[in-house]
């Protein structure tokens, strides 16, 4: 049995209640309200200290050590994300959102209650704390960047909490993985996530006479054809790539061509170089296939989230806390990235941090729906089974940080 099990099993029913009441009550980034004040009003019972308030609904709060010689030690840290999604919830469980249209459909209210859990357990063991602990609850993962608004708010700075920061780790639920087993990858985990947009402009007419204008929604389906020849043909072949084009808008009737189409897409990538290759090639392919046509095209891109790359010492401090708290056997070392996208990424630049995720599979249910769907529901279980590896890690001695 893990050594932190005793202080974790009767935090787990209160747990299970706050989860499913977080659940409830889903906002999306930036207005995280209630999941700010629930926060709060926890680690206020707990007597932790915090500072609230960063990145509109953010907070950063620190459990010190009880003995003066561990105080000046570089802090652990541990990162939870917040925000809901704009889905219309159809678990049909009885703690389903309050709120039409808002859900929790990527598990973030069970990760803001695995760190208020860590939170308990820690208060219990202040005494014996080999160094500060931080936990970051950050806004807006989903799309807004709300890691890097709380790294411009001061929140990995050692302002807070009078510590700076060692190790940050971060995590995330994983619909496809058993419950009870974790995943790790060494290096880029996550892919960078840019949106592009390209507007082809052609000379709009009649359908029956389309020799009198050039023909923009044709340039558009050859360019979005064309697009698809740049993983295959530009990337190199052993390099991860995407680009995939997500809405296309054009036309208002069967007869008429339209002077102008606009569409949308995303571009993932697993390494920087890889990323400048596929920005430079949409422009080009685009402008160059449209004036095959006639027309012109025009491409724009907004970075969105980094590659997300696990610090090498971090990634092997995860992988042995798992094997000290749940055993080597529920511990998957992956050699695949993932091509989805996570803010965590922006972190990863400043502080030495690794990413894993925990299983939440288990046996049929709402659990069994994917990250984002509307049927999706945090799998209460997994509380048990990664906290000890989170109380494993704060724990852990000072001279492995
Ligand atoms: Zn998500
Ligand atoms: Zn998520």
């Amino acid at each position: 049995m893990n050594p932190h099990t005793s202080m974790i099993e009767p935090e787990l029913p209160r747990l299970r209640e706050l989860r499913r009441d977080l659940h409830a009550h889903p906002q999306l980034a930036y207005q995280e309200t209630y999941a700010s004040d629930r926060i709060c009003a926890e680690l206020d019972r707990l007597g932790i200290p915090y500072t609230r308030g960063l990145a509109e609904t953010g907070i950063v709060a620190w459990v010190t050590p009880g003995d003066p010689g561990f105080r000046t030690r570089p802090a652990i840290a541990f990162r939870a994300d917040m925000d809901a999604l704009p889905i219309h919830e159809t678990t049909g469980v009885p703690y389903a959102s309050c709120t039409d249209g808002v859900m929790h459909a990527c598990g973030h209210d069970g990760h803001m209650t695995l760190l208020l859990g860590l939170a308990a357990v820690l208060v219990q063991v202040r005494d014996r704390l080999p160094q500060p602990v931080k936990l970051i609850f950050q806004p807006a993962e989903e799309q807004a960047a709300g890691a890097a608004r709380m790294i411009e708010a001061g929140a990995l700075s050692a302002q807070w909490g009078d510590a700076a920061i060692g190790r940050l780790i971060g995590f995330h639920n994983w619909p496809g993985l058993d419950l009870g087993r974790f995943a790790i990858k060494r290096g880029a985990f996550f892919a960078s996530a840019d949106l592009f947009r390209v507007v082809v402009r052609g000379r709009g007419g009649h359908g029956a006479m389309p020799h009198l204008g050039s023909d923009a929604i044709l340039a558009a389906a050859h360019i979005i054809c064309a697009l698809q020849s740049i993983v295959s043909r530009n990337l190199d072949p052993v390099r991860p790539g995407v680009v995939s084009v997500g809405s296309i808008h054009a036309g208002t009737a069967e007869n008429i061509l339209p002077g102008e189409v606009v569409f949308e897409g995303t571009i993932r990538a697993m390494d920087e170089g890889s990323r400048a290759l596929l920005h430079r090639r949409v422009g080009e392919v685009a402008a160059g296939v449209a004036v095959g046509l006639g027309c012109e095209a025009e491409a724009w891109v907004e970075q969105g989230y980094p590659v997300l790359t696990n610090e090498d010492g971090c990634v092997e401090f995860v992988q042995d806390s798992v094997v000290h708290a749940a055993g080597r056997e529920h511990l998957d070392i992956l050699t695949e990235p993932v091509l989805g996208a996570e803010d965590f990424a922006f972190y990863v630049r400043h502080v030495p941090a690794a990413y894993f995720l925990f299983g939440v599979r288990g046996t049929g249910g709402a659990t069994s729906a994917g990250l984002h769907n509307s049927g999706y529901d945090f799998n209460d279980d997994a509380l048990g089974r990664v906290l000890p590896v989170l109380a494993t890690m704060a724990l852990a001695p000072a001279d492995v940080l």
